[in-house]
């Protein structure tokens, strides 16, 4: 709970920047706030003159000056609702950037177990009931508070036997309000939750479009995402009908308090010891504070229906990554490019049961090429999200160029890698801007994008598309053939110009035509690099310096190829004798 207090007041920080435009924002709602009490004080006046006077030649000098102050009036409310508006939008903008920023800077471990359409619903759905309680339902709280005194004040000026039975009836409207906040705090949480998964069935059938057609299920599709959706609006019925309640039992409440001043105060006037504008600006009075209540008590509904939002969105906003990565630390200006696994033990956190590398051991110096081979599920690919710092090796460390990584800033490190996988990801965006990816620079020049797509092999087919370097590839490459999303792969990693360089099984999605295609790209690149190669083929692997034969997660044979093929009862001979004929 302390801990949750002190999260509270750092979260005020946000709005540190914008206090002028609140106090400002306040300022102008006081204005509007007296005019709008001074009201109903005006009517009693008209009311109470005509019923006197029987003419009309007062009415000029009070009529102008009314007419001026609803400009007034109206001025304010309206700078009031943008000061607002705008102040919340700024706000949200701004929460929006950092719950970005925070998601993205997360461990890989965090995305393994958190569903992608579960974070895109706190960067909207959950942020956009914030912005709401943030802005707008601040201001109107206030207003409605500071409205509802001081029409209670002037209430009591004006009658304090009909005041005491509105006063009567409010109890009835705050137990109201407590019983619907409470009911509707624990509903919402699950009526976002529903959203959310709604969102992510749908995200995910989206990206899985092309599987989805092939084996003839967008049915199937359509019922899940018909049963999320149903889900939703159960959740939404159930809100809805707790609200329909709420507003009916309180608006009989407000009428029957209208009725009961009306009687009441007719019968103070003919009793004579009030007047009729004095009731009319009763009722006007009443009206308000009644109003007020309604408002601060639907309000502090929603504040509830946002609460658990509110909750998830900072939750994700204080998450600390558990791999950190993006710590301070020692940048070294140029790595060599030595890479040493000392002892590495590994589970991943999501299933912490199974040890994935046992006391995993390999050093790999500066400009060496090691092939790592085995089975499908050795560990390959976790060895290169531990050299990548992916996760932390739960024993052992990784060191590079002798030091240790977890002294190390891993930004630095991460400059001096670059990784072709199996499944080239690309961006949506143009090709050029796909081979510009890792640098910095914001343009980069196009002859060195040339230069770098000539080394992978790709210049020819990119200068064959009309648009050249500038055409789009649609998202993640749809627009694009396998061997060619692979040498645009391998040109960002050409132009990145890395001292390590990690090939996961970077050939072995290709036909045999491509293959060559991109493996003579990757053996112009491999040149002068560290590399760790990760391949099937005994065309990649022999041409390696060292090979490391991985089997469930421990190293069992280490040595050149010539040195493994003699071993004829090792793996390293059962996993290539097929291919050797
Ligand atoms: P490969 O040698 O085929 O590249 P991997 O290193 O990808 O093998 O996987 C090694 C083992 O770790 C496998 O048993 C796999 O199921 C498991 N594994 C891989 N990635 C994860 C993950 N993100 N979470 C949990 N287990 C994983
Ligand atoms: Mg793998």
């Amino acid at each position: 709970m302390k801990a949750a207090k002190t999260g509270h007041f750092k979260r005020l920080q946000l709005v540190k920047p914008f206090v002028g435009r609140i106090f400002l924002g306040f300022l102008v709602m006081l204005v509007a706030i007296v005019i709008q009490l001074a009201f109903p004080k005006a009517v009693s006046y008209f009311v109470d003159t005509i019923s006197k006077e029987k003419t009309t030649d007062w009415l000029l000098v009070p009529a102008i000056l009314v007419f001026v102050t609803f400009i007034v009036y109206c001025t304010v409310t309206a700078l009031r609702f943008y000061l607002f508006e705008s102040t919340g939008a700024m706000i949200v903008r701004k929460l929006r950037e950092r719950l970005y920023g925070s998601i993205i800077k997360q461990e890989i471990g965090f995305f393994d177990t958190t569903k992608t359409g579960e974070l895109t619903s706190r960067l909207t759905v959950d942020i956009d009931l914030l912005k709401d309680a943030l802005s707008m339902n601040i201001a109107i709280m206030v207003r409605s508070l500071i409205v509802g005194i001081g029409g209670f004040v002037m209430l009591f000026g004006l009658s304090p036997l009909l005041s005491a039975l509105v006063v009567l009836t409010l109890p009835i409207s705050l137990l109201l309000t407590k019983w619907l906040g409470k009911k509707v705090r624990s509903k919402s949480m699950a009526l976002q939750e529903s959203l959310s998964t709604s969102v992510h069935t749908a995200q995910e059938s989206f990206s899985n479009i092309r599987v989805i057609q092939a084996f003839n299920q967008s049915k199937k599709a359509m019922e899940t995402y018909s049963a999320s959706a149903e889900s939703v609006l159960e959740h939404s019925l159930i809100n809805s009908r707790l609200m329909a309640t709420f507003q009916g039992l309180s608006t009989f409440t407000s009428f029957s308090t209208l009725l009961l001043t009306v009687l009441v105060g007719g019968w103070l006037i003919s009793k004579g010891t009030m007047t009729i504008g004095e009731l009319t600006s009763f009722i006007l009075y009443a009206g308000m504070v009644s109003l007020s209540v309604n408002a601060i008590s639907s309000l502090w509904g929603q504040w509830m229906r946002s609460y658990g939002a509110t909750e998830r969105v900072f939750e994700l906003l204080d998450r600390v990554s558990e791999v950190q990565t993006y710590k301070e630390g020692l940048k070294p200006a140029h790595l060599k490019g030595q890479v040493e696994f000392a002892n590495i033990s590994f589970a991943y956190p999501g299933r912490q049961e199974k040890e994935v590398l046992k006391s995993f051991g390999l050093t790999i110096n500066s400009g060496e090429k090691v092939a790592l081979v085995g089975p499908s599920g050795a560990g390959k690919t976790t060895v290169v999200n531990l050299l990548l710092g992916f996760y932390e090796p739960s024993k052992g460390c990784i060191t590079f160029d002798g030091i240790d990584s977890s002294t190390l800033d891993y930004r630095s490190i991460r400059e001096s890698i670059a990784i072709v996988e199996q499944e080239p990801v690309l961006f949506s965006g143009t090709i050029a801007e796909n081979i510009g990816y890792a640098l910095h620079k914001p343009l980069t020049r196009l002859d060195e994008i040339r230069h770098a797509a000539e080394m992978a092999n790709a210049h020819d087919f990119i200068a064959n598309f009309p648009k050249g370097y500038h055409t789009a590839v649609g998202e993640k490459g749809v627009q694009l053939s396998g061997g060619q999303k692979q040498r645009i792969a391998i040109a960002r990693a050409v132009i990145k110009n890395p001292k390590i360089l990690i090939l996961d099984e970077a050939t072995s999605a290709l036909d045999s035509e491509n293959e060559l295609l991109v493996q003579d790209a990757l053996n112009k690149l491999m040149q002068g690099r560290t590399t760790i190669i990760i391949a099937h083929r005994y065309s990649t692997v022999a041409q390696a310096d060292k090979l490391v034969v991985l089997n469930k997660g421990e190293l069992i044979q280490y040595g050149t190829h010539q040195a493994l093929i003699e071993n004829e009862e090792g793996l390293y001979n059962k996993l290539m004798v097929h291919q050797m004929g």
